[in-house]
């Protein structure tokens, strides 16, 4: 008899793994409590992010997540927005250029394609910029998507394979038969299946507990603010210095200093600025992100994180000043101890896809995987690196998490 998957949380991990799922022939099932992308999926400036991925697990399936998307682009009904154009980190002053160097040295040798493009180059690509940008690093591979339109393709090609995918229907727990997950409990009543898929982002942990399964994933908000669509001017993705102390990757450089990637009004333990910048195909461009950890999860956008944003913006893009600003928002973004995500089988027929930080780039990858895993086959990357009793390190809450 044909397996029933039934798969928590319509983001980009679980679209995925109900499109790969369907497609190998299992009959799936995907409950998503809200509406498809309500998630972090759904409120992301859509970066695929290569360039600053740690060496390991968390590039290579970056790197083949990257490429699938061509082949989606191909299959899904209806398409989606995918613009291959490279992104960029761009420095202002003489020492974090030195740092720059160093990175891009060091992003070779794990054999990814990083160059320095000068100041001039900078500026023809992000035409706002101000004027004394020095340089940046850039990565061809990068990419922007607007992750609504990957995770309703996915969705829409999840139906065309037969999946049964439910918006409005949320999983209250999970059905055990003694050790075994044999089905959720809905808040429209029990669903059998084969095998459960908890692919609910920040909201996973929650949903094992009920098990009695501690998993450390933690929560950081993030928050981004749209103009109202203005002519195409920024083709690639954009990062500023600010970002780059989020990374490990540029911490452990031997010139790092943070003060050099530091503005006063930052603080650790309040907000922090990814800088960032994106312009999508309608022409808004997304402004981001102010970083904090609030206790509770939280989607709301404040006071402090849009002024953070203003502030860093209208000193790096003084061409954007006076733009007609739209709307903004925050979502919650799943990361654990070492920003690798859990991708296993984690009781007999309970598998968890979660804890991602760089889900544009893993998702759709992390789908193929959990779906393979499903069907009791050799997945096609090796998982020691994302298996649950790797060892996981407690999430402090409140802290900073550098990815
Ligand atoms: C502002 C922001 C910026 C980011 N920037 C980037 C970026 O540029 N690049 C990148 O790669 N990543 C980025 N991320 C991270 C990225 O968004 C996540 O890695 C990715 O979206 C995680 O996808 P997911 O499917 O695991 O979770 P989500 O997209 O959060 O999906 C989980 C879904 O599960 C549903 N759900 C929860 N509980 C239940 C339940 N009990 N029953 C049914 N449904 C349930 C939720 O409603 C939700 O729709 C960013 C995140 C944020 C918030």
């Amino acid at each position: 008899m044909t397996k029933h998957v039934v798969v928590v949380g319509g983001g980009i991990v679980g679209c995925a793994t109900a499109y790969f799922a369907a497609r190998d022939g299992l009959r799936v099932t995907l409950l998503e409590r809200r509406e498809l992308a309500f998630g972090a999926s759904g409120r992301n400036p859509g970066f695929v992010w290569l360039h600053c991925r740690n060496p390991g697990f968390a590039l290579e399936v970056s790197l083949r997540g990257r490429a699938l998307y061509p082949e989606l682009l191909e299959e899904l009904p209806g398409g989606f927005e995918f613009r291959p154009n490279g992104g960029l980190i761009y420095f202002n002053t003489p020492e974090q250029g030195t740092v720059f160097e160093e990175f891009v040295a060091a992003r070779r040798a794990h054999g990814l394609e990083v160059e320095l493009i000068d100041g001039a180059e900078v500026r023809r690509l992000v035409p706002p910029i101000r004027e004394d940008v020095l340089g940046a690093s850039f990565c061809p591979l990068d990419a922007q998507i607007t992750t609504s339109t990957v995770v309703r393709a996915l969705a829409a090609g999840a139906r065309a394979e037969g999946a049964e995918v439910r918006e409005g229907v949320g999983v209250d727990a999970l059905l055990l038969a003694g050790d075994e997950v044999v089905g959720v409990v809905t808040d429209e009543g029990p669903l059998e299946a084969d095998a459960v898929v908890v692919a609910a982002g920040v909201w996973s942990r929650g949903l094992l507990a009920g098990l009695g399964i501690d998993v450390p994933i933690g929560h950081e908000r993030l928050q981004v603010l749209a103009t109202d669509p203005l002519p195409p001017s920024i083709e690639a993705l954009v990062y500023g210095p600010l970002a780059t102390k989020q990374y490990q990757l540029f911490r452990e450089l031997p010139s790092w200093d943070a003060g050099l990637f530091t503005a006063g009004y930052e603080d650790e333990r309040a907000i922090e600025m990814l800088l960032l910048l994106a312009q999508r195909e309608n022409g808004e461009i997304l402004m981001g992100c102010p970083m904090d950890y609030p206790e509770e999860i939280d989607l709301r956008p404040t006071l402090a994180g849009l002024l953070a944003t203003a502030r860093a913006v209208s000193e790096d893009f003084p061409g954007l000043r006076n733009v007609p600003m739209n709307r903004a928002w925050a979502g919650s973004l799943p990361y654990t101890a070492d920003m690798v995500p859990v991708i296993d089988e984690v009781r007999p027929g309970l598998f968890l896809a979660a804890g991602h930080v760089f889900g544009n780039a893993a998702g759709p990858m992390t789908g193929r995987l959990i779906a393979q895993l499903v069907q009791g086959q050799e997945p096609e990357m090796d998982l020691s690196e994302a298996r649950f009793d790797r060892g996981l390190a407690p999430i402090e809450l409140g802290a900073a998490a550098r990815w």
